[in-house]
C-alpha cells in the first residue's frame, strides 16, 4: 500500500503535510487534488508527494479524487514548498496560488447506489424511498434527500444505508457558475415606414433625439447593439427606454462570445528591425533560449536596463516570438493591468488571438474560463499582474517582468507575502525557464546582483522614440528660494510660466504629486530641514493624539519643537498637500486650462482608467493632475511639460528605501515628457535640491544614483547586504499588543543566543507606521540577518502575527 503526503485546506495544517493511505484501486499522482478526512470534516487537499511509508503510525485513507488530472505540475509542487518555507506561509496558502480560480468552493455530497442485493422487508419506508431514488438516478445529492426527508432524518438514513453497504457517499465540487455574457440590442417593433412617420411626429414635439434614434434604426436591417446606436445618434439610454415605453422599439439581451481582449481596432504588427543595442541584447536572450531548448538548463536571468522608450518592449515581443518558435510559451507580468492598456494592445497585435489576460476585475466565472483555456494551451502569451506568475501555462519557456522594480509585484496584505520576481527566479532555477527583468530604474538589489554576475546585465542606453532620442531637459527648482522671493503658491515661478506657455501653445501638461501613504512630515519652511530620528535616519511622524513626533522604526519620541533645530526659525510646518488641493490651486492659477484629475479616488470604477486616459489623449484636457498612476508606461505625444509639484513626499517616508523610491518615481514621471516630436521638459520642485536621488534623476543617471545608494546600503547594513523580516502583531488592546511583541522579542533573542547566531539583530518593538487600523493596534519588530526564514521557522508564532520576509516597505 502506498501513502500520500497531502497539503490540506485547513488553517490548522500550517506549514506541514499529512500522511494518508491510498486505498487500493485508487491511482493517485503528485499534484492531484483529493478529498481527505480531517478531524470530523472532509477537506480538499493536494498531493505533494507519494511515499512507501507514512510519516506517522496511524493514517486514514484518502477519501476520493476531486479531478482526474493533476492540477499542479511537479515543479509547481516544489515551488509551493519553497514559498511556504521561504515566506513562512501555510502550505495550502502557497498551493492555493496555483489552483484554478474558485477552487475553494463548497463540496457537494452525493449518494450512489452499490447495487448490492438486499431484502426489501428489512428496510423502513424512508430507507426504501431514499434507496429507490438513488437507484433510479444513479446518484442523488445529499441536499436533495434533505429537502425530501428533513436534514436530520436524511443524514441518519444515509448513514444507515452506507452502514449496510447499500450506498456510498461521493464528493464533488460545486459547479462554477459561468454566466454567459450578454449585450443589449435594439430593434424596431414597427415597420420602417411607421418608424419614420413616428419620427416626424416626434420632431414636431421636440423629441429630436428619439426621432434621430428611430430614423437610425429604420435604416438598419437588423438589430443593433445599444452601445453602437447610442454612439451613432449620440444619445443616452433614457432615449431608447422612452421608445421602448411607446412600443416602437424593443431591447433584447443577446449572448456574445467572451474574448479576453477586444481585438476591435487592433491590427497585426510585425517585428521591427532592431537597433544595434537591441540586437545585441536580443542575441543574448535568444542564445539562452536555445541552450535551454537543447537541455542545458542552467538558469538564466537577464536584467534589461534601458530608459523608457529605449525599445525594451520590442525585445520582449521578439524574445517571446523566439520562445514560441522553439515550442514554448511565455508569461508577461506588468505592474498593474488596468494601467497598461497600450502595452496589452502591443502584445495582442503581435500575437493575435494568442494572448490571455488575467486580472482580478474579471468575474470568477471569467477567471475560471480563462484559467482552463490557458491550461489547455490555447495561448502563447499570458499577461497579467503579480499572480499571473502562477498561471498554468504549459511548456513555459520565458517569463518577462516589465518594470521589475515596481512594488506591486510584492504581495503585502496576505500570506504568502511573495515577490513575483523572486518566484520567477526560483522558477528559473527549478525549470530552466528564461527570465527577463526589464526596467529603466532597476531595483537596487536587482542591479547589485546583475553587477555581481548573478544575472546577465543587458543595457539599452538610448531612446529609439521619434523625439530624436533625447531625454527631456530637467530643471530642479529650490522651493526655499521661492519663499524667499515671496512666492507662497504651490507653483514656483518657473513652473507656472512653463504651464501657461504650454497651455497657450495647445500642448499638454502633467502635474504629478505623490501623496501615497498620507505621510505627514515635519519640516522647517525656512531652511527645508526635515526632522529625523537620530538613530534610524528616517523621518519622524507626527502623532496627532499625543502631539509628539515618533520614530516608527525604534519608537524614539520627542515633543514637536517650536523652533527649527538648524536655523532657529519658528516656521515649522506639517506638510502634506494632496491632489485635490492641487487641482483647486491649479484651476485658480490657470483658469483658462481644462483640468483632469487621475488618482485612486477618481478611478474606483472599472473602466475609468481607460476613460480618463482616452479623454486626455483626445486633448479634452490641457493639464492632467495625478498620483503615481500617471507615471506608468503611458505614451502621450502631446505632453511637453511634466511638473513634479513636490519631490519630497516620497523622499520623506520613514523608510531606508525612500531615496530609491523617489529616484524611481521621478525618472518615471520625467519619462512622460517629450515622447512625441515636440520635445519636452521636466520641472521638479523640492526643498532638498542637493539630495542625490533628485540630482541623479535630473541627470537621468541611474549609475550615479546607484553608486551613492549602494554605498549607504553597505554602510548601514541594509539589503542587499542583509535580509530583513518584519513581524507585525495586531490586537484591539494596545497594552496587550505591546506586551506580546515584547514577549516575542525576548523569545527571539533567547533563541538567537542559544543557537549562537552572530549576525542576527532586532529592531523595535515600535508602533507600526499605521499604528491603529480598523480598531486594532499594530506593533512591529524588524529582524536583520542572513538566514531569517530558517531561524523563524523554528519559533512558534501564534495567531495574530503577520510575518513578512524581505518586506518592501518598513512602514
Ligand atoms: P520601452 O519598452 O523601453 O519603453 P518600446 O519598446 O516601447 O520601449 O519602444 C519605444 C517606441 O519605439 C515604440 O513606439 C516602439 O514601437 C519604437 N521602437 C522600438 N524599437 C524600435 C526599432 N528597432 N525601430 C523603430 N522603432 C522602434
Ligand atoms: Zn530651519
Ligand atoms: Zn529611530
Amino acid at each position: 500500500m502506498g501513502y500520500a503526503e497531502v497539503s490540506v485546506n485547513s488553517p490548522i495544517a500550517q506549514r506541514r503535510t499529512f500522511s494518508y493511505a491510498i486505498p487500493s484501486g485508487l491511482s493517485i499522482e503528485v499534484g492531484q487534488a483529493v478529498w481527505v478526512p480531517f478531524g470530523e470534516k472532509l477537506l480538499q487537499g493536494i498531493v505533494l508527494e507519494l511515499t512507501r511509508y507514512p510519516a506517522v503510525e496511524e493514517t486514514r485513507e484518502v477519501a476520493g479524487i476531486i479531478e482526474p488530472h493533476p492540477i499542479l505540475s511537479p515543479s509547481q509542487v516544489l515551488l509551493a514548498r519553497w514559498l511556504s518555507e521561504h515566506y513562512l506561509s501555510p502550505l495550502f496558502d502557497a498551493v492555493a496560488l496555483m489552483l484554478p480560480p474558485g477552487f475553494e468552493r463548497r463540496v457537494v455530497t452525493f449518494i450512489c447506489s452499490t447495487h448490492h442485493e438486499y431484502d426489501i422487508s428489512s428496510l423502513t419506508q424512508e430507507q426504501r424511498y431514499a434507496l429507490e431514488l438513488v437507484q433510479r438516478q444513479g446518484k442523488v445529492s445529499l441536499r436533495r434527500l434533505e429537502k425530501a426527508l428533513g436534514k436530520k432524518r436524511a443524514q441518519a438514513i444515509v448513514s444507515q444505508l452506507v452502514g449496510r453497504g447499500l450506498a456510498v457517499r461521493s464528493y464533488e465540487l460545486e459547479k462554477v457558475k459561468v454566466k454567459p455574457k450578454t449585450v443589449p440590442y435594439l430593434s424596431l417593433a414597427v415597420t420602417a415606414d411607421e418608424a419614420q412617420q413616428e419620427a416626424a411626429k416626434l420632431r414636431e414635439k421636440r423629441g429630436s433625439k428619439q426621432a434621430a434614434l428611430l430614423d437610425f434604426l429604420a435604416q438598419q436591417f437588423k438589430s443593433v447593439p445599444l452601445a453602437e446606436a447610442r454612439q451613432r445618434v449620440n444619445c443616452d439610454r433614457a432615449v431608447a427606454d422612452a421608445l421602448v415605453n411607446k412600443g416602437l422599439v424593443t431591447i433584447e439581451q443577446i449572448e456574445v462570445k467572451r474574448e479576453p481582449i477586444s481585438y476591435q481596432g487592433i491590427t497585426p504588427s510585425y517585428p521591427l528591425t532592431l537597433t544595434a543595442a537591441q540586437e545585441s541584447a536580443f542575441k543574448s536572450i535568444q542564445s539562452s533560449l536555445l541552450q535551454v531548448a537543447k537541455g542545458h538548463t542552467s538558469p538564466a536571468v537577464f536584467l534589461l536596463h534601458g530608459v523608457t522608450g529605449s525599445g525594451k518592449t520590442e525585445i520582449y515581443l521578439q524574445a517571446l516570438a523566439e520562445a514560441v518558435k522553439l515550442g514554448k510559451r511565455g508569461i508577461v507580468l506588468v505592474p498593474e493591468i488596468a494601467l497598461t492598456p497600450q502595452t496589452i494592445e502591443r502584445f495582442a497585435s503581435r500575437f493575435p488571438h494568442k494572448v490571455a489576460v488575467l486580472h482580478s476585475k474579471l468575474s470568477l466565472g471569467e477567471q475560471f474560463d480563462e484559467w482552463q483555456r490557458i491550461r489547455n494551451g490555447e495561448f502563447d502569451v499570458v499577461i497579467g499582474s503579480r499572480s499571473a506568475i502562477f498561471a498554468p501555462q504549459p511548456d513555459l519557456g520565458l517569463i518577462v517582468i516589465d518594470e521589475e522594480h515596481e512594488w506591486t509585484y510584492k504581495q503585502q496584505d496576505k500570506s504568502p507575502r511573495y515577490h513575483a520576481r523572486e518566484v520567477a527566479i526560483k522558477l528559473a532555477e527549478l525549470t530552466g525557464v528564461v527570465v527577463i527583468l526589464g526596467s529603466a530604474t532597476p531595483d537596487v538589489e536587482t542591479f547589485y546582483h546583475a553587477q555581481k554576475g548573478d544575472y546577465h546585465l543587458l543595457q539599452l542606453p538610448e531612446r529609439v522614440t521619434p523625439g530624436g532620442g533625447f531625454l527631456p531637459q530637467v530643471e530642479v527648482v529650490d522651493l526655499r528660494d521661492e519663499l524667499k522671493a515671496g512666492n507662497r503658491s504651490i507653483f514656483s515661478r518657473s513652473l507656472s510660466e512653463a504651464i501657461a506657455e504650454a497651455v497657450v501653445n495647445r500642448e499638454q501638461v502633467i502635474l504629478f504629486l505623490n501623496r501615497r501613504g498620507g505621510a505627514t512630515f515635519v519640516q522647517c519652511r525656512n531652511c527645508g530641514f526635515v526632522l529625523r530620528c537620530r538613530r534610524c535616519e528616517v523621518t519622524l511622524t507626527h502623532h496627532l493624539a499625543e502631539d509628539v513626533l515618533v520614530c516608527h522604526q525604534c519608537n524614539y519620541k520627542m515633543p514637536v519643537p517650536q523652533i527649527c533645530p538648524r536655523c532657529l526659525s519658528r516656521r515649522i510646518k506639517f506638510l502634506g498637500i494632496g491632489t485635490q488641493k492641487l487641482e483647486q490651486e491649479a484651476s485658480f492659477t490657470f483658469p483658462q486650462a481644462n483640468l483632469l484629475r487621475w488618482d485612486s479616488d477618481v478611478t474606483k470604477r472599472r473602466y475609468s482608467h481607460d476613460k480618463i486616459l482616452g479623454k486626455f489623449r483626445a486633448h479634452e484636457a490641457d493639464i492632467l493632475i495625478g498620483t503615481q498612476m500617471i507615471a506608468k508606461g503611458l505614451d502621450l505625444p502631446l505632453v511637453t511639460l511634466v511638473g513634479v509639484v513636490s519631490a519630497d513626499t516620497a523622499l520623506n517616508l520613514p523608510d531606508f528605501r525612500a531615496g530609491e523610491r523617489t529616484f524611481q518615481l521621478l525618472c518615471q514621471v520625467a519619462g512622460r515628457a517629450g515622447r512625441g516630436t515636440l520635445g519636452g521638459q521636466v520641472i521638479i520642485q523640492t526643498y532638498s535640491p542637493e539630495h542625490y536621488a533628485i540630482q541623479a534623476a535630473a541627470k537621468h543617471d541611474y549609475v550615479l544614483f546607484y553608486d551613492r545608494e549602494i554605498t549607504y546600503r553597505r554602510r548601514l547594513r541594509n539589503p542587499p547586504f542583509t535580509r530583513l523580516a518584519s513581524l507585525v502583531y495586531t490586537h484591539p488592546n494596545d497594552g496587550l499588543c505591546q506586551r506580546e511583541v515584547e514577549r516575542m522579542k525576548r523569545l527571539l533573542l533567547e533563541e538567537r543566543d542559544a543557537k549562537g547566531i552572530a549576525d542576527l539583530s532586532l529592531i523595535g518593538p515600535a508602533p507600526a507606521f499605521i499604528h491603529r487600523l480598523r480598531g486594532r493596534f499594530r506593533w512591529q519588530l524588524i529582524l536583520r540577518g542572513s538566514e531569517l526564514s530558517a531561524f523563524l521557522s523554528q519559533i512558534p508564532i501564534p495567531h495574530g502575527w503577520a510575518v513578512d520576509i524581505d518586506p518592501l516597505g518598513l512602514v
